[in-house]
């Protein structure tokens, strides 16, 4: 694959193939309370069940699987908020391939310790992603590190796109699918896969309102910087990148509706995900049931999906939060 070839659903089936048996196929769990509370069948496409506990790991495997021997055996880089740099190393780890994961203060400490131990060497630097960023590339130059990008590359965005292909097995008529969108990887995959196969599905990326790059790139219509600010959705914070090269375009085609969540929404969604499912869901992965019960979508009549993206939050702050 190439800048000048777009993801297609060949790639996203090719990448199922590729990491089956190597990450968890999720459930899509009906939640009765959601169900009941909009009126049609409401499933959960839980990647809070995935290994490390984010959906992640799915883009990093086939990033891995995709390697030359050579690039294998010279290791790989990260830049992350956590969630990646966690699914990069643990793939790296099943796969036997040298990893390095670099990433800013803000990321919260649970995230951390859960890196290193997977045996990845972990540099923390700066204030921002940008920072982590400039460092990895001077390392890269250094050592010859193959980059992983967090979601801007098609092997990644394949990766996350398998997500698509498993809620269209489990819910075939599917009419709405609501995404935690931040760099857009897991929204482009999903969104190819599931446009390809149910065009009439609406699509549906949501953000918190502090930082949402994705949602204010696609309003300016070009990639803008945003301030990186600490928000309970700490996984989708960052930029989409002022090069971006795959999802800001592949987002702008398949996005029916766009929705920023405020900081107590996130806290409720959280709370309703516990309380009423028993799921515990980090912030950034509990926007789309936020969305929900927002009422301020703009839904087809009919069975939804809800991507619950991830689970790594600090049990301590959870535990506030839910309380
Ligand atoms: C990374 C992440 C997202 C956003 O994914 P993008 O591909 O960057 O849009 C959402 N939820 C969780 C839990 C994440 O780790």
């Amino acid at each position: 694959m190439c800048a000048d070839r777009p993801v297609t659903l060949t790639d996203i089936r090719d990448a199922a193939r590729r990491i089956a048996g190597r990450v968890t196929r999720t459930p899509l769990r009906l939640s009765p309370s959601l169900s009941e509370r909009f009126g049609h069948p409401v499933r959960l496409k839980l990647e809070t069940m995935q290994d490390t506990g984010a959906f992640k790991l799915r883009g990093a495997t086939n990033a891995l699987l995709s390697l030359s021997d050579e690039d294998k055996a010279r290791g790989v880089i990260a830049v992350s908020t956590g969630n990646h740099g966690r699914g990069v190393a643990y793939a790296a780890q099943a796969l036997g391939i040298k990893c390095a994961v670099y990433m800013s203060e803000l990321v919260p400490d649970v995230k951390v310790d859960a890196i290193r131990k997977l045996g990845a060497e972990v540099v923390i630097v700066g204030r921002s992603q940008d920072d982590a960023e400039a460092a990895a590339f001077e390392r890269i130059e250094k050592d010859g590190l193959k980059y992983i990008h967090p979601f801007d590359t098609p092997h990644v965005i394949a990766g996350q796109g398998t997500i698509g292909l498993e809620i269209l097995e489990d819910m075939p008529d599917v009419a709405n699918v609501l995404v935690p969108l931040s760099g857009g990887g897991l929204f482009a995959g999903i969104a190819i896969a599931i446009k390809s196969l149910r065009p009439q599905a609406r699509l549906i990326g949501i953000s918190m309102d502090r930082g949402a790059a994705m949602i204010e790139s696609l309003r300016a219509g070009k990639p803008v910087p945003v301030e990186e600010v600490e928000s309970l959705a700490d996984s989708l914070g960052g930029g989409i990148g002022l090069q971006n090269a795959y999802t800001f375009e592949i987002t702008k085609r398949l996005i029916d509706e766009t929705l920023l969540l405020t900081e107590d929404e996130i806290a409720a969604a959280m709370r309703t995900l516990f309380r009423e499912d028993r799921i515990v869901a980090e912030g950034g992965g509990a926007v789309g049931v936020g969305a929900l019960v927002s009422g301020r979508l703009n839904l087809n009549p009919g069975p939804t999906a809800i991507v619950v993206s991830g689970c790594n939050v600090d049990m301590g702050r959870f535990l506030e939060i839910v309380s």
